[in-house]
C-alpha cells in the first residue's frame, strides 16, 4: 500500500508522519512494520531562473518575473544556468554519489492549470547523479543510534507556477489565479530509497537534508516558503515479507491499524 503526503515542514512530518507510525519494537509487536522513502524537491538559490534570465524573488507581485522562455512561447531557446549544475555537483559530492559525466534534460509532457507550457523540463534515465547516501545519528533522547539511508538519484529540473485558489461557496464557483513567477525556477530532486523505518527517522532525514542544503550555501531550504517540499511515500507490510507496494486498497485500514496498535 502506499500513502503519499505533501508536507510543508519538518514538523508537519512529525505531525504527519510520526502519529501513523510506531517506533520499530512497536511495529514488530503488532506484525507490521512501515517502510518509508521519500522525494524532496531542493529549490535553488541561483540569481536567475533554470533556463532563462529572469530572477526569482519570493513574494514578487504575480507575474511580473517572467519572460517567453520561462513560460514556454513558440520559438523560444531555453539555455542552462550553469549553476543549477554547480549546485548539482556540490549536493552530489555532499551525499556520496556518483556523479554522471554526461546527463541530459528530457521533456516530461502533461498538462495542468500551472504549466502553460505543457511540460517540464526535467531528467529520466540520466540523472546528474545515482546511488549515494546520508550517514545520521537519531536524538538521543529517541533512543540514539546510527542510521544510513541509500539515495536513488539527484535530478535536475524547473518547476512549475503556482494556482491561488479562491472558493466562492459552491463547486461550481471555484475559480483561481495563476502566478507564473515561479515557472523556470530550477529544483534539485533528491530520491530515497525506502529505507526508513519510523516517521521519527524520516523526520530527521528531512531535517538532515535541510541542514545540508543551507550549509552547502545552494538553497535557503526555507519549508514554509516552498523552498524545500516533501513527499513521503509510506507503504505498511507484514514483518518478514520482503515485497511491498502492490496492496493498496487498504490503506486506511493499515493506517487505522498503525493508530491504533
Ligand atoms: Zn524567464
Amino acid at each position: 500500500m502506499i500513502f503519499t503526503h505533501h508536507i510543508g515542514g519538518v514538523f508537519h512530518i512529525y505531525l504527519s508522519v510520526l502519529f501513523i507510525t510506531k517506533t520499530s519494537v512497536e511495529q514488530k509487536i503488532l506484525g507490521y512494520e512501515t517502510i518509508i522513502g521519500i522525494e524532496t524537491h531542493v529549490q535553488l538559490s541561483t540569481l536567475t531562473k533554470a533556463f532563462c534570465s529572469c530572477p526569482y524573488p519570493y513574494g514578487s507581485q504575480p507575474n511580473t518575473t517572467v519572460c517567453p522562455v520561462c513560460m514556454g512561447h513558440p520559438g523560444t531557446l531555453p539555455v542552462l544556468n550553469s549553476k543549477v549544475i554547480e549546485f548539482a555537483v556540490k549536493l552530489g559530492l555532499a551525499l556520496n554519489y556518483g556523479l554522471s559525466m554526461t546527463s541530459k534534460f528530457d521533456r516530461k509532457q502533461y498538462f495542468y492549470q500551472d504549466l502553460p507550457k505543457g511540460y517540464q523540463i526535467s531528467q529520466f534515465d540520466i540523472p546528474i547523479a545515482i546511488k549515494g547516501f546520508i550517514d545520521l545519528d537519531l536524538p538521543v533522547e529517541f533512543g540514539g543510534g546510527h542510521r544510513r539511508f541509500g539515495i536513488t538519484r539527484v535530478h535536475m529540473e524547473d518547476d512549475a507556477g503556482k494556482l491561488i485558489h479562491s472558493e466562492t461557496g459552491s463547486y461550481s464557483q471555484v475559480s483561481f489565479s495563476l502566478d507564473l513567477n515561479r515557472t523556470g525556477v530550477p529544483l534539485l530532486e533528491i530520491v530515497s530509497k525506502p529505507d526508513m523505518r519510523s516517521g521519527l527517522e524520516a523526520a530527521e532525514y528531512a531535517a538532515e537534508i535541510e541542514r545540508l542544503v543551507r550549509y552547502l550555501g545552494i538553497s535557503i531550504g526555507n519549508m514554509q516558503e516552498g523552498s524545500l517540499r516533501c513527499d513521503v511515500n509510506i507503504f505498511v507490510r507484514p514483518v518478514g515479507q520482503s515485497n511491498f507496494g502492490t496492496k493498496r486498497l487498504m490503506v486506511s485500514t493499515l493506517l487505522l491499524v498503525a493508530f491504533t496498535g
